[in-house]
């Protein structure tokens, strides 16, 4: 086959006293994502939309909570790990498309550092990947700022 689709999402909860990392990013703010790992759910999103283009299952099939190597790890790691997969089997990214919902901060000041990370983990152009941000709203767990959620599709091509 010469093309595979892909999507994923994840969520996280924020809590105070946590660094708030989003697609490899450190963004200044009152609270973070709590996870086994850096809980980027940008990262996590993606690598899950990887993941299921090739038929691999989800990161947590492949990096478990109950496994220590995994705990504070960074997620663009975990995802340049799954790129590798991805490589393995012998496709590339063709493109990528992100969803990310949070209520706040605004994200847009660090839309071109986070597609810059996710396109160097996926070996590709930064043109090549899409990060779009909404609110909740105020509605729901992501507009009551109890957690956030990212979504991803990616299609990915044989080499
Ligand atoms: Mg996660």
């Amino acid at each position: 086959m010469k093309f595979r689709i892909g999507q994923g999402a994840d969520i996280h909860r924020l809590i105070e006293g946590r660094k708030l990392i989003l697609g490899g990013v450190e963004i200044p703010w009152e609270k973070g994502l709590l996870g086994h790992s850096d809980a980027d759910v940008v990262c996590h999103a993606l690598s899950n939309a990887l993941l299921g283009a090739i038929g691999e299952g989800d990161i947590g099939r492949h990096f478990p909570d109950s496994d220590q190597r995994y705990k504070g790890a960074s997620s663009i790691e975990l995802l340049r790990a799954v790129m590798s997969v991805v490589k393995a089997r012998g496709f590339r990214v063709g493109n990528a498309d992100l969803t990310i919902l949070a209520e706040r901060p605004k994200l847009a000041p660090y839309r071109e550092e986070m597609r810059a990370n996710l396109a160097a983990a996926l070996e590709v152009d930064p043109a090549d990947i899409n990060i779009k941000a909404t609110t909740g709203e105020k509605m729901g767990f992501v507009g009551r700022e109890e957690g956030m959620m990212a979504e991803a599709v990616v299609l990915l091509e044989k080499t």
